[in-house]
């Protein structure tokens, strides 16, 4: 398919992402935390990250983006809105 929409907005749940265990969430806890001090953005319970940072993320958890937003949907860290515009093999 053509894509012609943006994808879903990816939205992380910071207080949803605070209660996985830090052995899995550790990667993503401080790749957040570095974002948000980029910013100046430190009081948010949610925090935008872009599309490409979730490419970012997938290579530091040696995965797919599409696995690892099923991963973040199955913490209830991301909204299944978000990973229906992310591509299974990326
Ligand atoms: P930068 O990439 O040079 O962006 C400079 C400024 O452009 C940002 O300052 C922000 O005001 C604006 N900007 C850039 N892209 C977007 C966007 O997609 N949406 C919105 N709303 N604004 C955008 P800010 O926010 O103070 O960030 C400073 C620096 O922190 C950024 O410089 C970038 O190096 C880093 N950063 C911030 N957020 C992210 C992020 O989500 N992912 C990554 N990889 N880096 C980020
Ligand atoms: P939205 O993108 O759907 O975000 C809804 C609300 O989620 C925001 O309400 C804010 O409370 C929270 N939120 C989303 N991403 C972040 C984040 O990275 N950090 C923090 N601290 N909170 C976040 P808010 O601020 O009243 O914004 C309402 C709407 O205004 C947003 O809906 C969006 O449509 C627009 N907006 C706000 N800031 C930006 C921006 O930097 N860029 C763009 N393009 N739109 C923005
Ligand atoms: P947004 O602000 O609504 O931006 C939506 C999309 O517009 C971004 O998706 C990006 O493709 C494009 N865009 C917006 N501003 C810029 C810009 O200054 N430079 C470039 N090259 N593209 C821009 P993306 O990258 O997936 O980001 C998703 C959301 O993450 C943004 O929604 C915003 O809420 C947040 N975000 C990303 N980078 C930054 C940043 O540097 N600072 C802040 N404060 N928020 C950011």
């Amino acid at each position: 398919p053509v894509a012609t929409e943006a994808p879903a907005k990816l939205i992380i749940d910071l207080e949803a992402l605070a209660q996985v265990s830090a052995e899995r969430a550790g990667p993503l806890a401080r790749y957040a935390a570095t974002i948000q001090s980029q910013r100046g953005d430190y009081n948010g319970k949610v925090l935008s990250i872009r599309q490409e940072d979730l490419r970012t993320l997938a290579v530091i958890y040696d995965t797919s983006a599409g696995q690892l937003a099923d991963e973040l949907v199955g913490w209830g860290v991301l909204d299944p809105a978000a990973r229906r515009g992310i591509p299974d093999n990326q």
